[in-house]
This record gives structure tokens, sequence and C-alpha cells, in this order.
């Protein structure tokens, strides 16, 4: 399959089956923005589910918390998104089209006679460059005027930094501790694309992890280690993902050192997950800007200090497609074609399909009985349309582990089929087992 399709493929049957459609499709769609459907609602919320139960759930040192999207403006100011979140760009006066300067597929330098436009192909039409802020702004209260502007929040981490006293001193935790959330953030990208990979609205999966000063360098190695695993352990092929080092002409003004976690999309290797190291340049910055003292008082050493930070970064719908498309692929079986999202089973989104055999005999009646019984432990699909084998083939493309038959033998002697989704072997199970059984085979 050459790689260039599978994307295309993938976002057909992201529509097909439910997972992905495009916002405002009726309307001609708006850039960039997309809507989960009923498959892709769970697959993304699985995504995040096995998240938190590793950073908060499963830690005793981690936190969660839920700030509002909406901040102070002076935030922003603090964190230096207003001044610095830009990227810049330049505008064809003839196609009206905008690019980013370092766009190469512009010829020439822009605002010189020689510069092309990449996609009228005028010459000399292309502005100098100029600096455009990713924050979207909108106003709060009544009056539309610059003291009313507020920002829709670019990245979750600011709203942890402004709350980590109140955290630290309404649980019990101390230094090294860590505060996860999970939240929308927006950025007005420029260059956007490759489906839900750079979207304009997305969710970040984020955990800032607080230190002392001078055991910043291993606890940075420590969380690069931890993600890598937690990424590996999704089922993601692990000859496709790596560590990419920023080099200095990379790293973020704040950083001291940053590893990002790529994955080898079809179209290369892209970030998937930041791990960066922002030493106390967050809380130092706040603390100026708010005039409020931001220290962590350790009591059995009897010190003061600003701690240093460790951040692990994701995005939930960038992930939700590395998982997507590590999970798709096609085979052959009995000369048709087979698409099978083959996806760890704790992030299907359906965990079994349920079908009688035919649609009479008590079949359907001992299905939904089972169906039931199953939907009240997980997500569970009824099917009784069509030829067994389009039913099997309707569940490997929504990506389910497990199809469960009743035929004539359930009748006779209480015991089903189990159809293995990968392997497409089929085990024989009493009725009595199956969910045990079901249980065993999900809990991974
Ligand atoms: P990129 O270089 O890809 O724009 P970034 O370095 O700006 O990303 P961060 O600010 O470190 O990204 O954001 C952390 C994570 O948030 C990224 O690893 C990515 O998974 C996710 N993310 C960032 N921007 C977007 C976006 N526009 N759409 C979807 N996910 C995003």
């Amino acid at each position: 399959m050459a790689d260039t399709t599978l994307m295309d493929k993938l976002v057909s049957l992201c529509k097909r089956r439910g997972f992905i459609f495009q916002s405002s499709e009726i309307y001609g769609g708006l850039g960039s923005v997309w809507d989960y459907g009923p498959l892709g609602v769970e697959l993304k919320k699985n995504v995040k589910d096995r998240w938190w139960h590793a950073m908060v759930h499963a830690r005793d040192d981690i936190e969660g918390l839920d700030a509002a999207i909406l901040m102070h403006p002076k935030v922003w100011e603090a964190s230096g998104h207003v001044a610095g979140f830009t990227d810049p760009l330049v505008d064809c006066r003839h196609c009206k089209n905008r690019f980013r300067a370092d766009d190469p597929r512009i010829k020439g330098t822009p605002g010189q006679p020689d510069a092309q436009c990449p996609v009228c192909g005028s010459k000399g039409t292309l502005t100098e460059p100029r600096l455009f802020n990713l924050m979207f702004k909108t106003f709060m209260g009544p009056v539309e005027e610059q003291a009313a502007v507020v920002y829709l929040r670019p990245e979750t981490a600011q709203g942890i930094y402004v709350n980590y006293l109140n955290v630290l001193n309404s649980s019990r935790q101390k230094v090294p501790f860590g505060i996860a959330q999970i939240g929308k953030a927006f950025r007005n990208e420029i260059t956007p694309g490759n489906f839900i990979f750079r979207t304009r609205e997305f969710e970040q999966m984020e955990m800032q992890f607080f230190v002392k000063p001078g055991t910043d360098v291993e606890w940075f190695e420590r969380w690069r280690g931890w993600r890598m695993e937690w990424c590996q352990g999704l089922g993601l092929t692990s000859a496709k993902l790596r560590f990419h080092q920023h080099g200095p002409d990379e790293l973020a003004h704040y950083a001291k050192d940053a590893f990002d976690i790529q994955y080898e999309f079809p179209f290369g290797w892209q970030e998937i997950e930041g791990v960066h190291n922002r030493t106390d340049f967050d809380l130092g910055r706040h603390q100026q800007y708010s005039g409020k003292k931001l220290e962590y008082f350790d009591q059995a050493a009897n010190e003061r200090y600003v701690p240093y930070i460790v951040e692990t970064s994701a995005g939930a719908d960038r992930v939700t497609l590395t998982v997507m498309v590590d999970a798709y692929r096609e085979e052959q079986v009995e000369g048709e074609v087979r698409v099978v999202l083959g996806f760890h089973p704790a992030l299907a989104p359906i965990k079994a399909g349920v079908f009688p055999l035919v649609k009479k005999d008590g079949m359907p009646e001992l299905a939904t009985e089972v169906y039931h019984a199953l939907k009240r432990r997980f997500p569970a699909f009824y099917d009784d349309s069509g030829a067994i084998g389009r039913r099997y083939r309707r569940m490997d493309e929504a990506g389910t582990p497990f199809c469960i038959t009743i035929d004539g033998e359930t009748i006779a002697n209480r015991s089903i089929t189990v159809r293995h989704r990968d392997s497409m072997k089929q085990d024989r199970v009493g009725l009595d087992r199956l969910e045990a059984y079901l249980g065993d085979h999900l809990a991974v």
C-alpha cells in the first residue's frame, strides 16, 4: 500500500465507520477542525483514560486538575505567549494565500522581486514576513475593546502553574510531585493538516512535575523513559517510535533540555509528545508578573526554593491518530481485501460484537440476552443483518477484538463461538464462562 494513500483510506474509513467527521460539513467544513463520531469518541476516551490511569491513579505523587480554558490575560504575558507565540508569515498579494515564511515551496526571498508564490506562481507578489500570533482572541463581557481581550488557551500547562500552590496546600504532596491535566487547547495554526495531526482545536494531556533544582536532570531522564514506555504500551510498533533531542536552535526559550517522542507517520517522522526540562522559568515568571511568592518551603531541610519543572506534553488527538495509523492494515482473505484496525484491546471502542447466526430458532433472543449482559461490563455491539462474514468484516474495520456468535449449538448445549479479530481463529466457549473468558483476554 503506497503510504500517501494510507491517510486517504484512513480518512474515508473514519467517516464511513463513524470515527471522525469534518466539522460543520454541511456548510463546507471549517479548516482543520474535526468532530469525533460514536467510535472516535470512545477511542480517544480510551487513550485519555489510559493516560490518566498511568499518570494519576497508578501513582501516588501526581494529582489531577481541570483548569478553565479562559484565564487572566496576564497569564499569557507571563508565559511569553503574547510576545513570542508567533510564526513569521507572508501573503501573496495576487492570489491572497498566506504561507509560513519558511515554507519550502517558496522560491526566492519573500518581499523581493524574485520570490515566487507556490500557489499561483506569480513573481514579486509575496510580502515581507510579518509576525502572526497563534493565539485565538475573544472578548470577555459585553464590550469588545482591548481591555476586554481574553485568549483561548494555546496549552493547558499554564493552568497547572498558576494552581500549583493551591494543589500543594490542599493535598498531602511534597516536592517532588506532579499535576496532570487533560483539556482543550487552541492554536490558530497556519499550516494545519494531515487530518487530525495538526488542528486548530485539540486536546492535550500534560503533566508538570515539580522538583528540587539540581535533581531536574535525573527526573527528566526518568520521565523520558516512562513516557516512551507508555507509548509502547499502547501497542504501537516499536520500530516506529524514537526520541528526537532538540538541538540548540530548536530549544524553546524556557527549556534546558527537550526530547520529542516521534512516530513514523506515512508523512514522515513527527512529534507525538514532548518531554521538557523547563527549569524555574514558568514559576519564576508567574512570581514576577503576579507579585505573589511561588516558592516551596521544604520543612525537613528548612529551605525555600522555586521548583524546577519537568513537563510531559502529549496531544490526545495526535496519539489517537497514531494509534489508528499504526493499527490500519489490509489483508487478502479468500480473494477479498480485509481491512482491520488492529487496536490494542484496551483501546478498542467496541470490545465485542454479538451476532445470532440466523434470525430464527431462538437465536436472536439468546443473542440479545448475551449482548445486554456484556454491555453492562463494556461497550458491545449487536448485529443481526447480512451474512455472518460481512458482520465480521464490519467489526474488523471498527477494530473490535472479539465477535461472539450464537448458533444452533448454543441453543443445544449453551456454548458460543468467540472469533478473534487478528487471527480470525474461533474458540468454542461455554456461555457461563464467556464473561470470564473475555475479561481474561481484555485485561491487558
Ligand atoms: P509542533 O511542533 O508539532 O507544532 P509543538 O512543539 O508546538 O508541536 P507542543 O507545544 O510541545 O507542540 O505541544 C505538545 C503536544 O501537543 C504535541 O506533541 C502534540 O501532540 C500536541 N499538539 C500541539 N499542537 C497541536 C495541534 N495543532 N494539533 C494537534 N495536536 C497538537
